[in-house]
């Protein structure tokens, strides 16, 4: 397998150029997203430099924890069944699948700090695809205020399966705009500053179009 550190360069310097070509001066978080990966793989994704992983099963989560702990800062970046919450809510530092408020409700309930969540948005309308339609996510955000452990700190989406990156561009230019409207609502528990988006074939475009947190899996530790 080719060495991390050499793919992660590679990537970096992708990002810069995509900043520099759309005037992007924020930082971008890159995610590697671990889950097909042993816990040596992802190990050396840390020694690389990396801070921030990326899973989306309880048990894959669980285990690469229990090896490298505090090293890492864990993204639960998969759908989350309501009775899996409790073994993991309180070991990840984000959640960027929140998508119901019945996981509100939850997590609401279980969480033992606050959770810093990202509203999962369906942009696409691709059925496959889990998340809110685009026209769900402000009334669903408007709803959240009850429950005191929930932060929503961005929105996440998942991009089309598709070469058309017209198409992928446009989800992720709408879910920019969407994050805008939530930010105008001024709600003290939705600050939601972030862009969850951009995966192994697609960050480049994400980090264009305003991502904050790209999650990069094959591209960077496969
Ligand atoms: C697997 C996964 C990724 C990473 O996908 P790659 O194409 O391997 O980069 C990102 N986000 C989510 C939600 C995933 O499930």
């Amino acid at each position: 397998m080719e060495k991390i550190s050499s793919k992660l360069s590679e990537i970096k310097n992708k990002i810069e150029e995509a900043k520099n070509r759309a005037n992007v001066n924020h930082d971008v978080t890159i995610i590697a997203v671990t889950k097909q990966v042993s816990i040596d793989r992802a190990q050396e994704a840390i020694n690389a430099g990396l801070i921030h992983l990326g899973e989306n099963r309880p048990e894959g989560l669980l285990a690469k924890k229990s090896e490298l702990n505090n090293q890492a800062k864990w993204h639960y970046i998969g759908s989350l069944q309501s009775r899996k919450v409790k073994q993991v809510i309180n070991e990840i530092d984000y959640l960027h699948s929140l998508d119901r408020i019945s996981l509100a409700e939850e997590i609401n309930k279980r969480a033992e700090k606050t959770i810093n969540c990202f509203v999962q948005a369906n942009v696409s309308g691709e059925q496959s695809k889990h998340g809110l339609k685009t026209e769900e996510v402000i009334p669903f955000i408007q709803s959240l205020g009850q429950f005191d452990k929930i932060r929503v700190v961005g929105l996440m989406t998942m991009a089309p399966n598709t070469e058309d990156q017209t198409v992928i561009r446009n989800v992720f230019k709408n879910l920019k705009n969407l994050q805008q409207e939530v930010v105008k609502l001024n709600l003290p528990y939705a600050p939601c500053h972030e862009l969850s988006m951009g995966m192994s074939n697609d960050y480049e475009i994400a980090v264009e179009e305003g991502a904050t947190f790209v999650r990069i899996g094959t591209a960077l530790v496969g």
